[in-house]
């Protein structure tokens, strides 16, 4: 499902680079700047993916995740990239991201090697 609106939020198992995955970031911040989605949950701000906010050129975390819903038909898109493995997937969500939903999921706080 998925609606004039959102329907530019292309779903793909692969990303061919990260320029690919660079404008899907900035479609998503247009996109929610236009009030066309709102973000459910980010691992770090659209800004900071590519070290333009104030955490520049700083990875939150080898996995970074943002997922969005459409404001009109509802649609939830997750978008995963796995900075190691240097791929990202999009793909719809059944349902919003809750953390709890997770509690083997052990906390990455102040142990991602970050040096402040
Ligand atoms: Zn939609």
């Amino acid at each position: 499902m998925s609606c004039p609106q959102c329907e530019k939020i292309k779903v793909r198992d692969s990303f061919p680079d990260s320029l690919e995955y660079a404008r899907t970031i900035r479609l998503l911040k247009d996109m929610e700047d236009a009030g066309e989605i709102e973000v459910t949950y980010a691992t770090c701000p659209f800004d900071d993916v590519f070290g333009q906010g104030r955490n520049r050129g700083k990875f939150y975390a080898k996995r970074m995740f943002h997922q969005v819903r459409c404001t009109k038909c509802g649609e939830i898109y997750g978008l995963i990239c796995d900075v190691e493995l240097g791929d990202a997937q999009l793909k719809v969500n059944a349902k919003v991201f809750d953390p709890k939903d997770y509690p083997d999921h052990k906390s990455n706080n102040g142990n991602n090697g970050e040096n402040k």
